[in-house]
């Protein structure tokens, strides 16, 4: 495993491939395709958003890794937040509890962070790298067990929608 990424970031990555996505011409469920995206490359290509409710489709020109910190200018991919790294639309899995936003990129992910919340702190700290590298990173309050009951229900909810 390559340590010079962020671990969070990396796990991240295995739930990039296809993301569920509020489409921006009629709000419905659509898909964004990461295309050959797996880990930061020199180029990553066939990277598209479409959807099948209202036929809108967007495809990104191929992403070539910036050649210096100082070039602005392109695609930038945003991990970790609320939206699709590639196109920045809303998700589709995204739901609030107390202020907070909870977001998934699609139900793997989602069943992922359900199973981290319902396994107890000795269990996370036994399961595999994966687990470690994002259950360790996810924020304190998805943990809290107090929360645990909500937080379940609102997943649920969730994988429903
Ligand atoms: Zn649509």
């Amino acid at each position: 495993m390559k340590r010079t990424f962020d671990s969070y970031h990396v796990t991240l990555y295995e739930f990039v491939r296809e993301i569920l996505v509020v489409c921006p011409n009629c709000s419905q469920l659509a898909l964004v395709s990461s295309g050959n995206f797996q880990e930061f490359k020199a180029k990553i290509e066939g990277l598209n958003l479409s959807c099948k409710h209202c036929g809108y489709s967007r495809r990104l020109e191929p992403i070539e890794r910036r050649q210096s910190p100082a070039q602005k200018n392109g695609v930038i991919l945003k991990f970790g937040n609320a939206i699709d790294p590639f196109f920045h639309a809303e998700l589709w899995l995204l739901t609030n509890y107390r202020s907070r936003t909870l977001w998934a990129y699609n139900i793997e992910h989602l069943d992922f962070i359900c199973r981290i919340i319902s396994s107890d702190l000795r269990e996370r700290h036994h399961a595999g790298r994966t687990i470690r590298g994002i259950g360790s990173r996810l924020p304190k309050w998805i943990l809290a067990a107090n929360a645990r009951k909500d937080l379940l229900n609102l997943i649920s909810k969730l994988r429903n929608k």
